[in-house]
């Protein structure tokens, strides 16, 4: 019989989920190591190296326990990021045990799978996202980082199909990050962008993971 599959991960826990249009819902969360990007706002630069390997079935095993103490309809794979390594076999797991996944991405990289929500969040510079994600995201999230621009938001706008939110994220929840998301949103309004968001990482106000 071959070896299970293996995957690199830094860290399985459940929590709530703060970020985008599935905030407030509990998630059982399973943060992969390795990311192709260095961005200098990272909130999860302890996942660009280390970690452990694991194979699928113990980490499917990992999540049934924390199940039975926070029973999470979601999972959520996160990084790092979850499309440098082959995550098809933990996505078909996860949901053979019942569970919706959800898959957050920097949209550098694809690989087909059955995820039931894409999180796509282009990164600085570029931005850059491949065609794959943009057709399948159910949301899109910017950083409100300081270099951010309106120019950017638009063409990212542009980009996505209009039914999927694109959510204005400040930094951290830092309150200069704050107020120019407030800016930018207006701004992108009244230029005629739709379907516009603002959103703070509500994990950060309660003091969770
Ligand atoms: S893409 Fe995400 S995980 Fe990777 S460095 Fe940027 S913020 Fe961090």
């Amino acid at each position: 019989m071959p070896p299970p599959p293996t995957l690199k991960i830094v860290e399985v826990f459940a929590s709530i989920q703060g970020e985008g249009l599935r905030q407030g819902e509990p998630t059982i969360f399973i943060r992969l190591t390795g990311c192709d990007l260095r961005c200098s706002f990272c909130d999860t630069k302890y996942a660009w190296t280390g970690g452990r390997t694991a194979d699928v079935p113990r980490i499917l095993e990992r999540v049934r326990s924390l199940r039975k103490r926070f029973p999470s309809a979601w999972a959520c794979l996160t990084g790092g990021e979850p499309f440098l390594q082959d995550i098809a076999p933990l996505v078909r797991g996860l949901k053979k045990d019942g569970l919706k996944v959800q898959v957050e991405t920097n949209g550098r990289t694809f690989r087909p799978l059955t995820a039931d929500w894409l999180t796509v969040s282009p990164k600085p510079p570029r931005y850059a996202c491949r065609p794959q994600l943009i057709k399948r995201a159910r949301e899109v999230k910017l950083v409100v980082s300081r270099t951010l621009t309106l120019g950017t938001i638009a063409r990212v706008r542009r980009e996505f199909p209009r039914t999927a939110p694109l959510l204005l994220q400040p930094e951290s929840n830092a309150a200069w990050s704050r107020a120019k998301a407030r800016r930018l949103l207006d701004r992108a309004v009244r230029a005629g962008l739709e379907n516009m968001r603002y959103s703070l990482q509500l994990h950060k106000i309660l003091g969770l993971r």
